[in-house]
């Protein structure tokens, strides 16, 4: 369980106002203290995330959230990083005191929750009080478990309440679904260079092979500067060669044209994004002004190198391919909605460290800002010239060619 990454877990997030028991809460699920109980409104000043394992569920990763009742400057920012756990949430457990009659900040946030496409189960606290009628009539249809907050009375109902809204929850596909059947044999091209972490492959290269071994495939893992030698010997020809995006040019050298091909990081713009999206992006590059400013994301922060794809090779090839009067800036992090609206376009690693619900919930803001989204791999196959070809394997190829045909005047290399 442990070794499960963040990405893979169910992500549960605890909401509710000040003081509603959310910490003891998370306590008495984990059967140990991860976050600290207090009288004092406020305790829990920024989102706390701990796992788990619940059967059938499986490994789970669980937040305790800041009060979104929060006040002044410092609160807006805590309220801003537990709004950025709501979104990316599997299931969201609403902490509300069942003594109590809903109150303003409360009915507020069942709104915004109602439109988070995440089932919510209510947990009303201090179930040794006798439940006020209005908050009972507030919960409504929605599935609510009783909880005694000094004795834990109510955890087991509430497990298994989690466990029935499984069959709600959206799940992610794995990186080969609908592109291989058992025995078939992949070339996997995974460059060994300044930028791979010493001693390991990185996360989607792992997660690849994994499920080729789930779905009874044979995978040759190899270097780009073995890839011709090592092709050559091959006594059938594989089903698909998946390359690291950065080998993609050598890559496509070194085999023969009618080799389908596609790289980790459009594997991962199907699994955690919108790829009919990212698409359009591609499409959308053409308009992008002068002087325009494009955003480049990703999702974890690792070790930047001298020649970082996202802060070096993505903007290279851009200012070389599309436009060479452009700004970058760098995030990892969705920007406030207001500073989003001034960029002109973004380019969203594979996020291999999310889950798909969080980076849907971010592609969300960003079309919602009318702003065209592409990804790493994508646009680095467009711009050495691979796509359709890099495509071609997936099983929603003539849908994303047509989107990519539609541009007639935007023609890479
Ligand atoms: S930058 Fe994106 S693709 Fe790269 S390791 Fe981080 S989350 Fe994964």
């Amino acid at each position: 369980m442990t070794t499960t990454t963040p990405a893979e877990r169910t992500r549960i997030v605890l909401v509710g106002i000040r003081n509603a028991g959310k910490s003891s809460l998370m306590n008495r699920l984990l059967g140990r203290e991860a976050s600290i109980v207090s009288e004092t409104p406020g305790t829990t000043t920024d989102p706390v995330t701990r796992s788990m394992e619940i059967p059938p569920l499986g490994p789970v990763a669980i937040t305790d959230t800041a009060g979104l009742d929060d006040e002044g400057a410092l609160g807006e920012e805590r309220i801003r990083h537990s709004d950025q756990r709501v979104s990316a949430a599997d299931l969201l457990l609403f902490i509300t005191p069942r003594h109590l009659p809903p109150s303003s900040i409360e009915q507020q946030l069942l709104e915004k929750l109602k439109k988070k496409n995440a089932p919510l189960i209510f947990v009303r606290t201090f179930a040794d009080r006798r439940i006020n009628s209005d908050k009972q009539a507030w919960c409504g249809s929605y599935t609510a478990v009783d909880i005694n907050n000094q004795s834990g009375a109510g955890t087991e109902r509430l497990l298994k309440a989690i466990k029935r809204a499984r069959k709600e929850i959206v799940i992610e596909r794995s990186p080969l679904e609908g592109l291989v059947e058992a025995g078939d044999l992949l070339v996997l091209v995974t460059p060994i260079d300044s930028a791979a972490p010493k001693g390991r492959l990185i996360l989607p290269q792992v997660e690849t092979i994994r499920d080729a071994l789930d779905r009874d495939c044979a995978t040759m893992v190899l270097k780009e500067k073995e890839l011709h030698s090592f092709y050559s010997r091959l006594g059938e020809k594989p089903k698909l060669v998946i390359t690291d995006s950065q080998a993609f040019h050598a890559v496509a050298a070194n085999i023969p044209r009618d080799q389908p091909l596609t790289s980790f990081s459009i594997l991962f713009a199907r699994k955690k994004g919108e790829i009919h999206l990212f698409m359009h992006g591609i499409r959308q590059m053409e308009s992008i002004p002068d002087g325009g400013r494009v955003l480049v994301m990703e999702s974890c922060s690792h070790h930047r190198q001298s020649d970082d794809i996202g802060t070096v090779k993505i903007p290279l090839l851009f200012r070389q391919r599309v436009n060479p009067r452009v700004e970058f800036d760098f995030a990892r992090s969705l920007p406030p909605e207001e500073e989003l609206s001034s960029y002109s376009m973004v380019i969203h690693c594979a996020g291999c460290m999310t889950t798909r619900k969080a980076m849907l919930a971010r592609l969300s803001t960003i079309e919602r800002r009318g702003i065209p989204v592409s990804n790493y791999g994508l646009f680095i196959g467009w711009a050495n010239g691979l796509l359709p070809r890099a495509i071609e394997p997936l099983p929603e190829a003539t849908e994303l060619k047509r989107v990519l045909e539609d541009n007639r005047t935007l023609t890479a290399l």
